[in-house]
């Protein structure tokens, strides 16, 4: 059965803007871990305080374990809703400690142990008696975590929870979470602008553009066939080749301005070859730039007709003026 259930959720807020939150319609199963994500202002927090309670919805249904949180009649306050929100800026009370700010819930000190092993879990555990300023950015996330699951929520939703970790951090709280979410088999609705933070968690993805679902589907699928150039532009870099310039049989998507079709390619799907291979299409170019993005040198290739991005082969030198060949390898 599904945990979550949002149906034509539309939200303004207002009359003159065009809608925050756009007739969006997704499910939650138990046990999932969702990523939501988009570019900025395209509704993923709108979205996530819909849901616990702290925006109203103008029309559409929001539904969790088989009952009406939201719909045209009917309004459960955010303390009735069987979830629980980590905030963006985690939203620690500054003046109690880090143990007054996990019990704070309604029914969080109903079960001690709970809250001993969430903070055993998350690492936390000597760090009770100790105020938000005196802890770092990665355990003051942490902290905000168990306080989100020390009430025992059948949903966890969580607001960019690693964007304010720096990279190093991040890596290592984002495989925290993953263990944490598996071991207290939460379901969890994240929000996300970082590809890589979504890919790594989540089980599947709803992308949103401009208030609008632009697609759903699990991190392969998204990453192998993006319904759209938003959603393949998500994943970094993409060249758009017109479909009819490479072979048929993979997958392509609507132009620039339903322009034809094309075929998204990444720059590490540029192979060189030989200049008189032949078989597949061959692009040849001459080199425009050489960028070094370590680990990756980027390089600029002008065909006159398109302008590919790709990524230079360790073994191989190239500078500019430099003429290349190459093909579309889409095992890549
Ligand atoms: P995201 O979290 O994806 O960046 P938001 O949900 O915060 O997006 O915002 C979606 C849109 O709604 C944006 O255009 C934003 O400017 C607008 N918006 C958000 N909150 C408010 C508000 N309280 N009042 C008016 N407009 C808002
Ligand atoms: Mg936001």
């Amino acid at each position: 059965m599904n945990l979550l259930a949002l149906q034509t959720v539309t939200k303004r807020y207002t009359a003159t803007d065009s809608p925050a939150v756009d007739k969006v319609s997704f499910d939650c199963e138990k046990g999932e871990i969702v990523a939501l994500i988009g570019g900025s202002g395209s509704g993923k927090t709108t979205l996530l305080r819909i849901i616990a309670g702290l925006a109203i919805p103008d029309t559409g249904k929001v539904i969790l374990e088989g009952n009406t949180l939201n719909s045209p009649t009917k309004f459960i306050p955010p303390e009735k809703r069987n979830c629980s929100l980590v905030f963006q800026d985690y939203a620690l009370f500054p003046n109690k400690t880090v143990l007054q700010n996990i019990t704070f819930g309604k029914g969080a000190t109903d079960n001690p142990d709970r809250i001993i092993e969430l903070m055993e879990m998350a690492d936390i555990v000597g760090l009770g008696q100790r105020h938000p300023h005196e802890i770092s950015g990665g355990q003051q996330q942490r902290v905000a975590l168990v306080r989100a699951l020390a009430t025992s929520p059948a949903l966890l939703l969580l607001d960019e929870p690693l964007s304010h970790l720096d990279p190093e951090l991040r890596e290592s709280v984002r495989n925290q979470l993953i263990m944490l979410f598996h071991e207290t088999r939460t379901t969890a609705l994240f929000v996300s602008h970082d590809i890589e933070d979504a890919m790594s968690m989540a089980d599947r993805m709803v992308v949103l553009r401009e208030g609008q679902t632009e697609q759903t589907g699990n991190p392969d699928e998204l990453y192998r066939r993006p319904a759209s150039r938003y959603v393949a532009r998500l994943f970094g870099k993409t060249d758009f080749i017109p479909a009819e310039l490479l072979q048929e049989t993979v997958h392509s998507i609507p132009g620039k301005n339903d322009l034809g079709q094309v075929v998204p390619v990444r720059p590490y799907q540029w192979r060189i070859v030989d200049k008189d291979f032949t078989g597949i299409p061959v692009f040849h170019g001459t080199v425009k730039s050489v960028t070094n993005r370590a680990p990756h040198r980027e390089l600029l290739l002008d065909t006159g007709q398109l302008q590919l991005t790709m990524y230079l082969p360790g073994n191989h030198v190239a500078k500019c003026g430099d003429t290349l060949s190459v093909i579309f390898d889409s095992e890549n």
